[in-house]
């Protein structure tokens, strides 16, 4: 999931965008006017492929701080959760993606490719979780910012038919993750459209080339301490938590 094709690009690709179709919502207007859409995006909005880059000097990804005190986002999900998910599960996956980093390395002067497969499989795995852990951060804001506005809003019901129609499909899409997986409001650019997926683990039935905009963890660690069997309940209250100002500035910025 990268958000390396630009909406120039995309327009090249496809020739009309059905971005065209958002002239109520003002997406297009704005990007060919060079006046920047509205809620425009802030120096706070972390975006996968750009803003939240992070790395060591040596090259390791490292784990980027959260956005709040790991107690502001209570009562919705409790600091314990938040304090052993950021520092034990996320920081998993960064060692995980840095140790496949470096066996990989290892094969390349060895010459020897036996367990390519496997670190493969984890470099997609641990890789796509330090994504979508660093994004689930920054989906949510202490208390929520209410509800989507601008262009946003207005892309939300170009797409879902009304901002009801897009929270229930999230939600029932997020809930009804089997096993161990997320919820993902993403930008799919060929078509501009907005969808929703369902991610099994953190790298299975995905669309090369969307861009996640806003995600919700529902892996066991994510809620268990606080709401036992109730993913439903977790997932309700994550949506109180959504931080829109920073979905909006997401759509923005890749839609340029
Ligand atoms: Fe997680």
């Amino acid at each position: 999931m990268t958000m390396f094709i630009t909406r120039r690009g995309m327009m090249k690709s496809v020739g009309v965008s059905t971005l065209a179709a958002f002239s109520g919502a003002g997406i297009s207007r704005a990007v060919a006017s060079g006046t920047p859409p509205e809620p425009g995006p802030t120096s706070k909005i972390p975006v996968v492929a750009g803003a939240m880059k992070s790395l060591s000097k040596s090259g390791e990804y490292l784990l980027t701080p959260l956005p709040y005190a790991y107690g502001a986002l209570a009562p919705e999900i409790e600091e314990t959760i938040l304090r052993i998910h950021h520092t034990k599960h996320h920081q998993g996956y960064v060692n995980g993606l840095n140790g496949t980093l470096k066996r990989l390395v290892q094969a390349r002067a060895s010459g020897d490719f036996s367990q390519v497969k496997p670190l493969c499989r984890s470099l997609a795995f641990h890789g796509s979780g330090h994504v979508l852990h660093t994004l689930y951060w920054n989906s949510m804001k202490p208390g929520g910012s209410g509800a989507p506005t601008g262009n946003l809003k207005a892309a939300l019901q170009h797409d879902f038919g009304s901002l009801e129609a897009f929270k229930a499909q999230f939600l029932a899409t997020t809930k009804k993750v089997e096993g161990s997986g997320w919820g993902l409001l993403a930008y799919e650019p060929l078509g501009g459209k907005l969808l929703v997926l369902q991610v099994e683990k953190h790298q299975n039935l995905t669309i090369w080339g969307v861009v996640p905009l806003l995600v919700c963890d529902v892996w066991e660690h994510a809620y268990y301490l606080q709401y036992q069997n109730h993913r439903g309940d977790y997932v309700d209250n994550f949506f109180k938590l959504i931080d829109w100002e920073a979905v909006a500035g997401r759509l923005a910025q890749v839609v340029k």
